[in-house]
């Protein structure tokens, strides 16, 4: 920032209040929010207007149009920032939120246009109402003046014009409101599914589970942890762990296709069974023995890892039963399993009160 006393009109009180005030008018104008970034580019835009910045920003808002966030974007507005300020955006912003304000500044966008329509459509039926009456005057008076038959002819092909260029205002709309759909179909994925195993997370495992409830279904909820897994990272590393998560991620998958496999969180994943108990048992003690049999290596040294292997609880929901209780009883399943030995399934009926 330059120093206070090289600001444009810092030396008369009332020339800071005007650009004060113009920087908040050219804010609202655009829809931006009042941020410290914001408050920069309007800055740079109104202090500096033959700068290449100003230039690029009055041609996209020419004719009244706002600001998208995506011309900012593009403009690579990155204009001196405070040191709060830089320190957030090397964060990196939100991308929710990104969503959000680029959601905002599009339906802005579409209100603005449609306004315009609006008010073309008043003006163009007045204008219609005035030459036709004037027409019609002129016609009582002294016949059909070609003057007016001009009139009408101007007018309506300026309408004609601003129609076009609804249309076209209309379609960068349409075509960024695709763009944006898109980008919230990824960002919701994104919100569903693990990125170190590529499986759906916890969070699609409840809507998951909730959506098979709400059809009146009793699904059956496996919980598998995977056995004494801490001792792997000790040994070989967070990576190799990782590594090792992924593959019985994998293995999980293939042997429960057709049902609906997460991880949970950790080293913990979860299956959702449509199916009865007798069955859930059999698909998951075929991931378990499918798992139990491979010899894992690292890799890069070819160190043996050895066997690893999961243990699980499996119960059945009641009708109408909430995640919570099902999962519970699972779990508790799951610890008589890892207090039974490990590498073995408990289901609802292996434990007693
Ligand atoms: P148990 O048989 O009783 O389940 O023993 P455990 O060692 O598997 O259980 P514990 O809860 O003691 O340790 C779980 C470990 O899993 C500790 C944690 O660091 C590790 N872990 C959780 N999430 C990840 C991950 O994403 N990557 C890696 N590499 N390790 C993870
Ligand atoms: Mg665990
Ligand atoms: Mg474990």
């Amino acid at each position: 920032m330059p120093p206070l006393e090289h600001l444009p009109g810092a030396q008369g009180g009332t020339d800071s209040r005007a650009l004060f005030a113009r920087i908040g008018d050219f804010l609202f104008a655009q829809a931006l929010s009042p941020t410290p970034a914001n408050f920069a580019l309007a800055y740079a835009v109104l202090t500096e207007p033959a700068s290449a910045v100003a230039k690029a920003i009055a041609d996209r808002t020419d004719g009244g149009v706002r600001l998208s966030q995506r011309d900012i974007d593009e403009l690579g507005l990155r204009i001196e920032q405070g040191a709060d300020a830089a320190r957030s955006a090397a964060d990196g912003p939100d991308p929710a939120e990104i969503l959000a304000a680029r959601a905002q500044t599009q339906m802005a966008g579409f209100a603005d246009v449609v306004v315009r329509m609006h008010s073309h459509a008043r003006d163009f039926g007045r204008d219609l109402i005035a030459s036709a009456d004037a027409i019609e005057r002129s016609r009582v008076e002294q016949g059909p003046s070609r003057l007016f038959v001009d009139d009408v002819a101007r007018i309506t092909s300026a309408m004609i014009d601003r129609v076009r260029e609804a249309e076209q205002r209309l379609e960068a709309a349409r075509s960024e409101a695709e763009e944006l759909r898109q980008a919230l179909e990824e960002a919701r994925g994104d919100a569903l599914s693990d990125p170190l195993t590529g499986l759906p997370n916890r969070r699609a495992f409840e809507e998951a589970f909730a959506d098979r409830i709400a059809a009146g279904g009793s699904p059956c909820v496996a919980v598998c942890d995977v056995d004494h897994f801490k001792a792997v990272n000790d040994r070989f590393g967070h990576a190799v762990g990782d590594r090792v998560l992924r593959a019985i991620a994998a293995t999980l998958a293939e042997a429960c296709q057709g049902h609906f496999v997460a991880r949970y969180g950790g080293e913990e994943f979860a299956v959702l069974f449509d199916g009865s108990i007798a069955q859930a048992v059999a698909t998951i003690d075929e991931a378990r023995q499918g798992i139990s049999r491979k010899r894992l290596r690292v890799r890069e040294s070819d160190e043996i890892i050895g066997v690893v292997t999961f243990s699980t609880g499996i119960s059945a929901a009641a009708s109408a039963e909430r995640l919570e209780q099902v999962f519970e009883r699972a779990d508790a399943l799951l610890y008589a399993a890892k207090a039974a030995g490990r590498d073995c399934i408990f289901s609802d009926g292996d434990i007693h009160d």
